[in-house]
């Protein structure tokens, strides 16, 4: 009996999957979620050579080579050719200089007044990559080389500071020692080193990418993201575009403060509204990774950053510019910012794994068209209810080097997007009785070859309430 009541169920199952088979597209597509917020295409082979090309003993001498200066410290002796920032900077200027003919390698070098954790005038390189893509927008991965020592546990005491017990940061005293050991392996070698080995790998991909890779190890950030912040503010004087920027701060290590092990994860943080285009990168990491990096998790973290910390990700949102940064799972806050941050407490296998997530995001935007422009040119988002009043009409500008569009919509409500379709090579498209004001929507631009560019969503601007005047 049992069994005949099962039988029976299939059949109408498989009646139910014909009759679904022969819907129209469009209703399909409505029912397609997806949990990582994006299509799930195949994998392109080229991606996977370049992800896999990554070397984890490559990243890992670039650590202890950098541990290996003593300190970085910003304010360190810049003259001696074996220790300090910089016999640090020349020999990454002159490693990436050697990575490929293909990469250009400067100095980005700034007079930075005295001011805030800066006691005197002082020179600050960055050290820049850029692998020119066929266009000028550009994808940025970086890091920061320079390193800090506050004293042993100053670090974590500031982590556990109250306002009843502030702890006073040392740099900002006359008597602080500028030259004791630094070795910052993983605050921040880590991050130059995925910096270091990206700026490799993809000038030897082979590969022609539309937009220009910049590969950006950081100068000044433990003085309050100096180095970051002369060379956005640059950017924006400029008007140059910048598609993303994939910052890496503190991602080697997988053994917290607390004991705590975790080497699966690694902690993406954006700055919002949930709709900003930095969310919509960090959406993006989380979705190339699932395709090239399925080993590891990207945790998205919907906050600037952790509480109370920041880093050069920062100086680029504040620059009108898309950025997330990245972080491992479990932090050592008693390591970080003494002599005690030393290569033995950065995995090489973990910081090999983000480091691919990093290449894949990378790679995929600089494949794909730019995302499409969904405001007019006072900014107001280009979506209506049609004619009908009761539909979504989304138009948008067309994006360079686009074959089609894909549109996304999910409810208001949730962060991640649930429904997707592809709708051909136009700039206009209607979703009939889909209300505009109980879901949130956005399109991306695919490319010849698949790439797919960040979603731009819709997002409607605060209304302005004006003060009410009173009668007398
Ligand atoms: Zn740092």
């Amino acid at each position: 009996m049992l069994w005949l009541l099962k039988r029976g169920m299939r059949h109408v199952v498989c009646v139910l999957a014909v009759l679904i088979a022969l819907l129209p597209c469009a209703v399909a597509a409505q029912t397609t979620a997806h949990s990582s917020g994006g299509p799930t295409p195949g994998a392109d082979q080229r991606l996977e050579r370049l992800v896999s090309s990554i070397s984890e003993e490559r990243l890992q001498s670039i650590v202890a080579k950098l541990a290996s200066f003593g300190t970085r410290e910003t304010l360190s002796d810049a003259s001696s050719s074996t220790r300090g920032i910089g016999a640090a900077r020349q020999w990454i200027l002159d490693e990436l200089k050697g990575s490929s003919p293909k990469l250009e390698v400067s100095f980005d070098t700034y007079q930075i007044a005295p001011q805030g954790r800066i006691p005197r005038t002082v020179e600050l390189r960055n050290v820049i990559a850029v692998l020119a893509g066929k266009t000028s927008r550009r994808v940025y991965i970086s890091g920061h080389y320079d390193s800090l020592n506050l004293g042993s546990g100053v670090s974590a005491l500031f982590a556990t500071a109250t306002p009843e017990a502030p702890v006073t940061n040392p740099q900002g005293q006359a008597t602080f020692d500028h030259e004791s050991n630094a070795p910052g392996a993983d605050d921040d070698a880590s991050g130059t080193a995925v910096t270091m080995e990206l700026a490799r790998v993809f000038a030897n991909s082979g590969i022609d990418f539309d937009a220009t890779l910049v590969f950006a190890c950081w100068a000044g950030e433990e003085q309050g993201l100096i180095g970051s912040s002369a060379h956005a503010q640059k950017l924006a004087s400029e008007k140059a575009v910048v598609e993303a920027m994939l910052n890496n701060d503190i991602v080697g290590g997988i053994r917290g403060g607390n004991g705590v092990v975790d080497a699966a994860d690694v902690r993406v943080y954006s700055i919002g509204p949930e709709d900003s285009m930095s969310r919509s990168l960090a959406r993006y990491v989380r979705w190339s990774a699932e395709v090239y990096v399925p080993s590891q998790r990207v945790h998205l973290m919907a906050r600037e950053d952790r509480i109370g910390r920041g880093s050069d990700h920062s100086s680029f949102t504040s620059a009108g510019y898309p950025a997330v940064v990245f972080r491992e799972s479990r932090e050592n806050l008693s390591r970080q910012h003494s002599a005690d941050d030393t290569p033995d407490g950065v995995n090489a296998a973990y910081l090999a794994r983000n480091a691919r997530i990093n290449a894949a995001a990378a790679a995929s935007l600089a494949l794909a068209p730019p995302a499409p422009k969904v405001t007019d040119d006072r900014g107001r988002p280009l979506i209506g209810r049609g004619p009908s009043g009761y539909d979504a009409s989304l138009q948008w500008a067309a994006s360079p080097g686009a074959v089609s569009y894909r549109v996304y919509w999910r409810d208001a409500w949730t962060s991640d997007w649930e429904h997707d379709q592809i709708v051909g090579k136009t700039t206009h498209f209607v979703l009939n009785n889909v209300l505009i004001d109980d879901d949130v929507f956005g399109v991306a631009a695919v490319g010849s070859d698949g790439h797919q560019s960040l979603i731009s969503a819709y997002v409607a601007s605060d209304r302005a309430v004006l003060p009410v005047k009173l009668a007398k």
